[in-house]
């Protein structure tokens, strides 16, 4: 069964005061974001696009960065659903917890989420601090990172010596009420070994955005990947290059115009959630293998962070999480890279994004979430005929009526 909500978009209600903003469920983030801005309110935390539709987001288990925050699922209050019998239904943490726990991150298999309830927070503006930093640096002083910025990431061509770090803060806003508290605790004094991020330098000028933004990150970088696949041998040099070209940049707008950056280089991408003790283990490993590799890697590896939630099928379920994710320009062998990044990932029980590749099943999935059984007992209860099903669900859950 396919639906298109394409249509089914817009904010329902608002209270400006608890920052409750019921949602339908076919809306962009993009839309969302331009409609809450209006309402003087924002989303507590993003991923990097806002393309995606709310629900698609949700459901998928779409996450930002911030080592105090979680996914973009923790931000919500409650779902209505239509269930796979045509009934419509609330579902919340105090009405039908289990199928609210299920649903957050629901892979679209318990239900269509017709709308759904954020807790947002009152619009804030966020300093960003952009620098090349070297990796190994980066590495030994991660947790030191991640503790002291609100929203910090990196990236790391696997061929250079540098990752970009980024850090985003919040800037204290004259309307921050409680509903900011909610978001996310004060941070720890900036800085934590690196040169302390910027804090306020005020807000980018359009054509430097331009310049920035469309023909550094898309254009020329579109370009350097087009001639890495053209002469894949060039490709560690490209890469080098790549890394030798970053440089610093510090700006504040407001935050989703921080958090979103446009991206239209194609690749193709896999990303694993794995205990943020983990990290440092892993990209060594990777790190050495990467080299060993037939097929060079032309794109950088991104670097995040997230509070441990309570969601039975978010990746960030009762664990700190630190989030990897591996990249290829699209057209260029990818499989080896990938497959090599999931044997790493699988020795401390990475969990890979439901809406990027992976090849794991029922059977390997089981053992990394406590709930996973709940998740299908409750799918068979709502959908005992597997209407919703389709062959990834199949493969992630194995056949539904099991429970039925
Ligand atoms: C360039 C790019 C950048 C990205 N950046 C990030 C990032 O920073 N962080 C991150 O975590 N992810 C990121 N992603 C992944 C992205 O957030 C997910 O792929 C997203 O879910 C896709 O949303 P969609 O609207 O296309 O959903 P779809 O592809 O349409 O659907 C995704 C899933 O949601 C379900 N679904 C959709 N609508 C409903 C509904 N109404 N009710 C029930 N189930 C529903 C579908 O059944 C399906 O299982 C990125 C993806 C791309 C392509």
């Amino acid at each position: 069964m396919a639906l298109d909500l394409s249509l089914w978009t817009g904010i329902v209600a608002a209270d400006t005061r608890t920052g409750l903003v019921t949602v339908r469920s076919g809306t962009t983030l993009r839309a969302l974001h331009a409609a809450l801005g209006g309402l003087g309110l924002a989303m507590a935390n993003l991923g990097d696009i806002d393309a995606q539709t709310l629900a698609g987001a949700l459901s998928t288990g779409t996450h930002g960065t911030g080592a105090r925050l979680g996914g973009l699922a923790t931000q919500v209050e409650a779902l209505d659903l239509v269930l796979a019998d045509g009934s419509l239904v609330t579902c919340s943490a105090s009405t039908r917890p289990e199928l609210f726990a299920a649903a957050r991150v629901g892979l679209g298999a318990v239900g269509v989420i017709t709308t759904v309830t954020l807790r947002c927070v009152p619009s804030f503006m966020l300093a960003a601090d952009e620098r090349p930093v070297p990796i190994q640096e980066v590495i030994e002083q991660f947790d030191a990172l991640a503790a002291a910025n609100d929203h910090f990431e990196f990236y790391w061509f696997p061929y250079g010596r540098k990752a970009l770090v980024k850090r985003n803060n919040r800037l204290p806003s004259a309307g921050a009420g409680p509903a900011l508290a909610a978001g996310v605790g004060p941070a720890p004094a900036a800085g934590a070994g690196l040169a302390p991020a910027v804090r306020d330098s005020g807000p980018m000028p359009d054509w430097r955005r331009f310049w920035e933004f469309e023909v550094m990150e898309n254009a020329a970088f579109g370009t350097l990947c087009r001639l890495g696949r053209a002469a894949p041998r060039f490709i560690p040099a490209l890469n080098q290059l790549s890394s030798a070209a970053l440089s610093s940049r510090s700006y504040t707008d407001v935050s989703h115009r921080v958090f979103v950056t446009p991206r239209r280089v194609h690749f193709v991408e896999s990303e694993y959630a794995v205990p943020r003790e983990s990290l440092a283990d892993v990209l060594a490993e990777l790190r050495r293998a990467v080299p060993r590799l037939a097929d060079p890697v032309m794109f950088p590896v991104e670097v995040r962070v997230a509070a441990a939630d309570d969601i039975w099928l978010s990746t960030g379920y009762r664990r700190d999480t630190a989030y990897i994710a591996v990249h290829q320009y699209v057209g260029l062998p990818y499989q080896a890279y990938f497959d090599l990044f999931e044997s790493i990932v699988a020795g401390v029980a990475g969990r890979p994004h439901w809406g990027k590749l992976h090849s794991l099943d029922a059977e390997r999935l089981r053992p990394l979430y406590p709930h996973f059984d709940d998740f299908r007992r409750v799918r068979a209860e709502v959908d005992p005929e597997a209407r919703f099903g389709n062959s990834y669900l199949t493969q992630m859950f194995g056949q539904a009526t099991a429970f039925a």
